[in-house]
């Protein structure tokens, strides 16, 4: 069997002062970002953790420190690219993603496209390949309250050649 699925989980804290940046599309007047050593993209992490995942190549705290002064600030499309680059290296290319956003604010169905395409293209697959949900934690607890957002993903790859 040549193909591989793997998951990814992430979550990062909402706060003042940063810009709203999820699967490569900054959400305007969203009011505040996600905190992180990156542009705390917590999508595109939970799907980079997805790729890893399924090809066996850890995870992205062992790819991308948080210590490491080269990824303060790191646009997280551009981290996901390479990890797709890496994963062609050992032979694998991404078939599918799915993942699941999981916040109370803002409104995201507006960007589902744009997020869909912008990490679909950092992964070389079409958009309809990735999908993007939306879901919230109906009130309950930090990401109900407003503190935080966490995302899931679920990739599949295939061997190449
Ligand atoms: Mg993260």
């Amino acid at each position: 069997m040549s193909e591989r699925s793997g998951i990814g989980y992430d979550s990062h804290r909402l706060v003042e002062g940063r810009p709203l940046i999820l699967g490569g599309v900054v959400i305007e007047n969203a009011g505040r970002g996600l905190l992180g050593h990156s542009d705390g993209d917590v999508l595109a992490h939970a799907v980079i953790d997805a790729l890893l995942g399924a090809a066996g190549l850890g995870d992205i705290g062992q790819h991308f420190p948080d210590t490491d002064e080269r990824y303060a600030g790191a646009d997280s499309i551009d981290l996901l690219g390479q990890v797709n680059g890496f994963l062609n290296e050992h032979g694998w290319r991404v078939v599918h993603v799915d993942a699941t956003v999981i916040c109370e604010a803002p409104r995201l169905d507006p960007h589902r496209d744009d997020m869909r395409i912008s990490l679909a293209e950092a992964v070389g697959i079409g958009a309809r390949e990735l999908n993007v949900k939306f879901s919230t934690n109906e009130g309950m607890g930090a990401i109900g309250r407003g503190e935080g957002m966490a995302a899931l993903a679920v990739a599949t790859l295939d061997r190449m050649g």
